[in-house]
């Protein structure tokens, strides 16, 4: 703890600050209106996909599934391999772009309608405010004091048992991604899960509990660093939520029938509504803060207020600063959203999209490592032929078998040959496998010079079965050969 020391006249007073806030628990009020019903239209959008994706089955397996142990990820009908981390970066280049994109447009929509941490806090509340009631009953069920009574037992084990639920249920769902979810239902039915699995499951629905129950909005005010560099994407022109400060001041409580213009007061009544329903306990009023998710609450609250006083709705909007500023209303405001920064992230996310759609339509499905066998750098054979071993890596990711032909040029005459000296022939490779295969490489001791040789493995493949493009697949890979004296 830092001591302050203050000077008054030749009187020093030490003061002590502390640098830690104790945390104030937030009771926030239900709310409803339009922002509250997009945000359970998104909550339900979001937690469909999330649960109900793993679940979905593409040609007899999952159809999302990142399987780490085999280093593959499926989507659908693609399959990625760790040679194709281009297209998971240029998604994730393109998630930020689109997060930069929102900011700039509208402030923080994602994290008001999307994260999932505003998601599974508002699923907790939900459940919280179901078992418990309403903001003032919490206020009174934890002012009651210990010991509890049985009811007060009754109602924090219940709200505790269905948040354990949620939150297990959640962290089966995420280990069902990296893990074949019907495999996983089995033997968590069983209880032979793996020690990874069970780590994995818990710590992530522990994770969810302790987040959406308990940290709340703690996250969103100390643990994310988006909350924190917000402020350089938004601009005077993004539409963020604000409270109309020359409309609402000066603040007041009055009755209905008051003329609270010739009483000197403004649109806002005082009445706290819009502080009580925000999820990070923050007033509006004060401005726009980093705390503020953008969630919309205040604004359908303090909407209801205004319909049942009797003034126009609005007092806290969407809108921008410059419109605030030079009293525009929201459709003038608007034109203002195409501006110099948004058209650069639009554009880059435009060109990023297309490079990735053309690169993954143009996805070669086969593919082939070639390296060296360090052992036998080459060796001479009944000696009339030089031979060199090499050890090719031929990769299917396609959801078809492949028959795959090789062959080597750069040198004449050059045969390749497996590892019983006979020749390669063709090779079939399951789909979304590999095959690690040693090949023999010889030419004639009369067709080359001592040296070290540019040679290419070409390989040339096709898809078979029903769903077979018919397309002919090629690879072509460089290597050396090497002659010895
Ligand atoms: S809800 Fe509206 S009227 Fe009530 S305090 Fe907030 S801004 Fe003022
Ligand atoms: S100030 Fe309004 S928009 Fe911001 S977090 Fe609170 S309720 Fe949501």
């Amino acid at each position: 703890m830092p001591n302050e020391i203050k000077e008054e006249g030749s009187f020093q007073e030490t003061v002590e600050l502390s640098l830690y806030e104790v945390r104030r628990k937030i009771y926030p009020r239900s709310v409803s209106g339009v922002f509250a019903k997009w945000r359970v239209v998104l909550i339900l959008a979001t937690q469909i996909l999330f649960y109900g994706l793993p679940w979905v089955q593409w040609n007899d397996r999952q159809a999302v599934l990142f399987d780490l142990v085999s280093r593959k990820f499926y989507i659908f009908g693609l399959v990625l391999w760790p040679q194709d981390i281009i297209y998971l970066t240029l998604l994730l280049i393109l998630s930020a772009l689109a997060l930069f994109l929102f900011t700039a447009v509208a402030g923080r929509l994602f994290c008001g309608y999307a994260c999932p941490q505003t998601v599974y806090t508002e699923i907790f509340m939900w459940i919280e405010r179901k078992i418990e009631g309403d903001r003032f009953a919490r206020i009174r069920l934890d002012g009651q004091e210990w010991p509890w009574s049985l009811t007060k037992w009754r109602i924090k084990l219940t709200k505790h048992a269905l948040w354990i639920a949620v939150a297990l249920w959640t962290g089966f769902t995420f280990v069902g991604y990296f893990t074949p979810i019907k495999v996983l239902s089995a033997e968590t039915l069983a209880l032979t899960l793996g020690p990874w699995q069970t780590f994995w499951l818990l710590f992530y629905s522990f994770a969810t509990w302790g987040n959406a129950g308990f940290m709340r909005e703690q996250v969103c005010k100390y643990m994310c660093p988006y909350a924190r560099f917000q402020s350089v994407m938004v601009d005077k022109d993004t539409f963020v939520v604000t409270y109309d400060k020359t409309r609402g001041e000066t603040r007041g409580s009055r009755s209905k029938s008051d003329d609270h213009k010739a009483l000197g007061l403004g649109d806002c009544v005082d009445c706290s509504i819009c502080v009580q329903v925000c999820p990070t306990g923050i007033d509006i009023r004060d401005g726009l803060q980093y705390m503020c998710i953008g969630c919309g609450a205040c604004i359908d609250a303090c909407d209801q207020v205004m319909d049942k006083v009797g003034y126009d709705k609005g007092l806290i909007r969407y809108t921008s600063e410059r419109a605030m500023l030079e009293h525009m209303d929201n459709k003038s405001a608007r034109h203002y959203i195409f501006r110099p920064r948004v058209m650069i992230y639009i554009g880059i996310m435009s060109v990023l999209m297309m490079a990735f759609v053309v690169s993954l339509f143009m996805r070669n499905p086969l593919r082939m490592d070639v390296m060296r066998d360090r052992g036998a750098l080459a060796r001479e054979i009944e000696g009339t032929k030089i031979e060199n071993i090499y050890r090719l890596q031929i990769m299917n990711s396609s959801e078809n078998p492949m028959r795959v032909k090789i062959q080597a040029t750069g040198l004449p005459n050059m045969h390749v040959l497996d590892s019983q000296g006979k020749d390669v022939g063709e090779l079939l490779i399951n789909p979304s496998s590999n095959l690690l295969i040693p090949v023999k490489v010889r030419v004639l001791i009369e067709d080359v010079k001592t040296g070290n040789h540019p040679i290419h493995f070409e390989i040339e493949g096709q898809e078979e079965g029903p769903h077979a493009s018919g397309k002919l697949r090629g690879r072509d890979e460089k290597s050396s050969f090497i002659v010895p004296r």
